[in-house]
């Protein structure tokens, strides 16, 4: 908005971030593809992203070799904290001018009529600087703390899986209705500062050589905790625990050192220390799976996780988030900037694909078996049978004619290209499976055939 000269107000609930909060929970690594960097560029915004990701390196060593021959395969390792750090400085460079950051202040109601939005803040010295219109204490909010209505033109609820836009929405946009299809049981907790000690056994073979963001590192053995881990920019090690059943240090203790015998001691002891610190934060859970019938409301767009939430399960979420940003820039051109026209052209533009994105993600979290879903049978085998269907087929296709299919499997290659609608990725995958059923029923047909053919003695 601020790129097509508009005037932009953020609101966000959280205080300005601090530096040394990329050792705080909210520190995950995020794997961004072309959907992100494109968005980005249209954007005008130049990010300092690390060097693009080379693979994911397994536990027994194994590279799992991430494609990387134009800008639509490669793929980058961010942490959260740090991408969004660099997202609110790169914007504050190019349109600063334009915007102004409203830090500490939670959306509390919209009058959509009216177009007006309430925030309650707990800086109310912010609240008056920013020249808002103060209109005394809110019941629902802290005591401190005061309302801000702001007139607006457009609303935007860029307000993630929560989405208070979306709530609201809810009650007062005909036709918009919300399902949850997955809530995630799965819980992660991050961990920071690991560095290798002069002279000790590396992890992973080649570790200490690798450089920042080039690597996932996955430690998984069936039935124990997982860690993920990555390489920061100031080359110590990142990582986040799940499937973890207790945060009871001696059993978590117990359990990683037996399972990971690579690992060093004084890591160990890192990790547990700071997963099983019952001061600390809780264990965030993985995210829910939400679809709404509508991205758009009178003068307002649903955009990022509060219009399409995700888990992390195929690493989509910021991806399909910043795409949807780039979609709606493309929107608000094709309409010459009408913003009653705009939303609602909007969803037209994008509702399906998103949907499409979101089935790929229910099928992949129904095919892992992932605790939580509640699926019926035929739908179970239904995704069992795209997901790995389109897995050998794409496979068998790498295999006879790698050159017109350079990728061993098209899902992950589809996801990650921005010229690919997630709907085309979804309508190949179903295609690839319906092929693998017709081929493996001609080829059981013809051996019948040929097995009836076959005298009996
Ligand atoms: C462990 C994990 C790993 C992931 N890995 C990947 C990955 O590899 N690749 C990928 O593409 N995605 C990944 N994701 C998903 C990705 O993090 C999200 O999709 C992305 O952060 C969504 O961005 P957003 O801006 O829409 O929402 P958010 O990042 O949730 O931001 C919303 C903002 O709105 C603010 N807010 C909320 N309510 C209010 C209110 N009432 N008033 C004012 N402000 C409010 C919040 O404080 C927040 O700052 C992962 C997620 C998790 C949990």
């Amino acid at each position: 908005m601020a790129q097509r000269g508009y005037k932009v107000d953020v609101f966000e609930q959280r205080q300005q971030p601090k530096p040394t909060d990329t050792r705080s929970h909210r520190s995950y690594p995020m794997v961004l593809s072309s959907r992100s960097t494109h968005g980005l560029k249209e954007a005008g915004l130049q990010l300092p992203l690390p060097g693009p990701q080379s693979a994911f390196l397994t536990l027994t060593g194994r590279l799992d070799l991430i494609r990387e021959d134009d800008e639509y395969s490669k793929q980058y390792i961010v942490d959260r904290v740090t991408f969004g750090k660099h997202m609110y400085e790169a914007t504050h460079q190019r349109y600063g001018s334009r915007i102004t950051w409203h830090w500490g202040h939670a959306l509390q109601h919209v009058d959509f009529d009216r177009r007006v939005a309430t925030f309650s803040s707990s800086d109310p010295a912010a609240a008056l600087s920013q020249g808002s219109t103060l209109q005394g204490s809110n019941a629902d909010a802290p005591a401190t703390s005061t309302t801000t209505s702001v007139s607006y033109e457009l609303l935007i609820g860029a307000d993630g899986a929560g989405s208070k836009v979306r709530q609201l929405m809810q009650g007062a946009v005909a036709g918009m209705k919300v399902d949850t299809k997955y809530f995630s049981s799965t819980t992660y907790k991050t961990y920071h500062g690991l560095s290798l000690r002069q002279g000790s056994e590396e992890p992973l073979p080649g570790f200490a050589s690798h450089a920042p963001g080039q690597f996932i590192y996955n430690f998984n053995v069936k039935g124990m905790p997982t860690l993920v881990m990555w390489r920061q920019a100031d080359n110590t090690a990142s990582g986040m625990l799940t499937r973890a059943r207790s945060y009871d240090a001696q059993e978590l203790r117990t359990k990683i050192s037996s399972a990971y015998l690579q690992i060093p001691p004084e890591w160990v002891e890192s990790i547990v220390a700071q997963t099983c610190d019952t001061s600390g934060q809780p264990p965030s859970p993985f995210g829910k799976l939400m679809s709404t019938t509508r991205l758009d409301g009178p003068r307002c767009v649903l955009l990022g996780d509060a219009g399409h939430p995700m888990t992390s399960t195929l690493a989509q979420g910021c991806n399909l988030a910043l795409e949807s940003v780039r979609i709606f820039a493309r929107i608000l051109d094709s309409v010459s900037g009408d913003l009653d026209q705009a939303p609602a052209a909007f969803t037209s533009a994008r509702l399906e694909d998103v949907h499409a994105m979101q089935t790929i993600e229910y099928m992949q979290i129904l095919s892992s078996n992932a605790p939580g879903a509640n699926a019926n049978a035929l739908e179970q085998m239904i995704a069992k049978a795209t997901m790995l269907g389109s897995a050998l087929f794409s496979q068998g296709l790498h295999k006879l004619m790698p050159s017109s299919f350079p990728a061993p499997v098209y899902l992950l290659d589809g996801l990650r290209d921005a010229r690919v609608p997630y709907k085309k990725v979804l309508q190949t995958m179903q295609m690839h499976a319906v092929a693998l059923i017709a081929l493996a029923a001609t080829l059981a047909g013809i051996s019948s055939q040929v097995l009836q053919l076959v005298p009996q003695s």
